[in-house]
């Protein structure tokens, strides 16, 4: 179909990342009139490659998702460095930051999260890792100071000290939580990832509350990462609801007519899971029905990997444990290993080391299968 054949809705899409551009194909899939309007200057591109251009810098472009001619040849118009600051909802009409105004058939709001700055003693200067822009920021105050410290013991956090170490600048990590990555690891298992990293050169303040750390970010690149939140600032006034983030059902729609919601952005469930995935799985979804198809978004379990090095860490489903559930756990030199075992069914597993299986795990814990014995190899090959 050529780019004037185009009959279709039009679809205008706020926010040009991975859940923007998954919403795009699939409306232009079906012959819809796509605006993507991103509010950053680049066309949509891999913002989880941004820890490891921390220690290798590659041009901008190299990190994009798509060429530019893909754009041209589906049709889609890509409009960057454009911000909305406001949505009428009733109106059917989006009004940005440079004084412009447009109307649409249907929105679809993909304005994904920025990260959330706590006011911490003594790092009042701190910085976060969020857009390209940011990690140019980081790399050149972290190799200015010759020191960092990483505050936050999540993924990103992780994956950010380890990048800035390989960059050449020695960086301690600060978790208040007693163990590390405590949404994806048990206690067991973050002791041992902590072992891991911390044999290859990161230092660790666990179980420290980072606001009684001051003296240690004194002359140091102090980096937030402590989550994020929804950016829901140019939706005041819009009247769609919203908790978290932006409330969507099953074909990401949010409560007012014909605008959609997908990734960081929106909250499904009560959810909002902060992983590519399943922003792309849900943009796929939004941009499908925004243009008058019908899809229904099916939630697959996450299965967040840590890519640290020679440390690999795969994780999925339930790992909080509690009554009802057994866990069963094998800790080597190589590696550790736990499946959760909840009323016969596989709850959630995490692997360090080699994780191989986790594929498998993944399937296993989507489909609740049934699990017998107690042999952790037995249960893992039986599946
Ligand atoms: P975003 O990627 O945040 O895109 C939203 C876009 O909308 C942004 O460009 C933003 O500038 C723009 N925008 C915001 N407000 C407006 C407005 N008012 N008007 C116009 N545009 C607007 N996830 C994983 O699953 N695995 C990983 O390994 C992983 N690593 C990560 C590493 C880093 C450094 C970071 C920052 C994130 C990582 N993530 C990872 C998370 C993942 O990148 C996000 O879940 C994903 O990008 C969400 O996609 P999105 O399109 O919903 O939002």
């Amino acid at each position: 179909m050529k780019v004037n054949d185009r009959m279709g809705k039009k679809v205008l899409i706020i926010g040009a990342g991975p859940a923007g551009l998954a919403a795009a194909d699939a409306a232009s899939a079906l012959g819809a009139e796509v605006r993507l309007c991103g509010g950053e200057p680049y066309a949509p591109y891999w913002r989880p490659r941004l820890t490891h251009w921390l220690s290798e810098p590659v041009p901008q472009e190299q990190l994009a998702i798509k060429k530019p001619e893909w754009y041209v040849q589906r049709g889609i118009t890509l409009v960057t460095g454009k911000k909305a600051v406001r949505v009428d909802a009733a109106g059917k009409r989006v009004y940005w930051a440079d004084g412009s105004d447009e109307a649409y058939d249907s929105l679809v709001l993909a304005a994904g999260s920025e990260p959330n700055m706590p006011q911490i003693p003594g790092a009042e200067q701190a910085l976060a890792l969020r857009t390209f822009d940011d990690a140019v920021r980081l790399r050149e105050a972290a190799l200015k100071a010759g020191r960092a410290v990483v505050v936050g013991g999540g993924l990103l956090g992780l994956e950010t000290a380890w990048e800035l170490n390989a960059a050449g600048v020695p960086a301690t990590l600060v978790e208040r939580n007693r163990w590390l990555m405590p949404r994806q690891l048990d206690s067991a298992g973050g002791r041992y990832l902590q072992a891991k990293l911390e044999a290859r050169g990161i230092v660790f303040s666990i179980g420290r509350d980072p606001a009684t750390l001051g003296e240690l970010y004194r002359g140091a690149c102090v980096v937030l990462a402590v989550g994020v939140r929804a950016n829901l600032s140019f939706l005041e006034g819009s009247g769609i609801v919203t908790g978290k983030a932006v409330t969507v059902d099953a074909l990401m729609r949010t409560s007012a007519p014909d605008v959609y919601a997908c990734g960081d952005v929106a909250e499904f469930m009560g959810r909002c899971w902060g992983l590519i995935s399943l922003a792309q799985e849900q943009g796929k979804t939004a941009g499908a029905n925004a243009a008058g198809g019908s899809s229904v978004y099916t939630e697959t379990p996450p299965s967040p990997v840590l890519k640290t090095g020679d440390v690999s860490v795969f994780s999925v489903g339930d790992i909080a444990g509690g009554e009802g559930v057994t866990a069963h756990r094998e800790e080597t030199d190589a590696g550790y290993k736990c499946l959760m075992i909840k009323g016969g069914v596989l709850a959630g597993a995490i692997l360090i080391g080699d994780t191989k299986a986790g594929m498998k795990l993944k399937k296993a814990v989507a489909e609740k299968r049934k699990v017998e014995g107690d042999n952790l190899q037995n249960i893992i090959a039986s599946l």
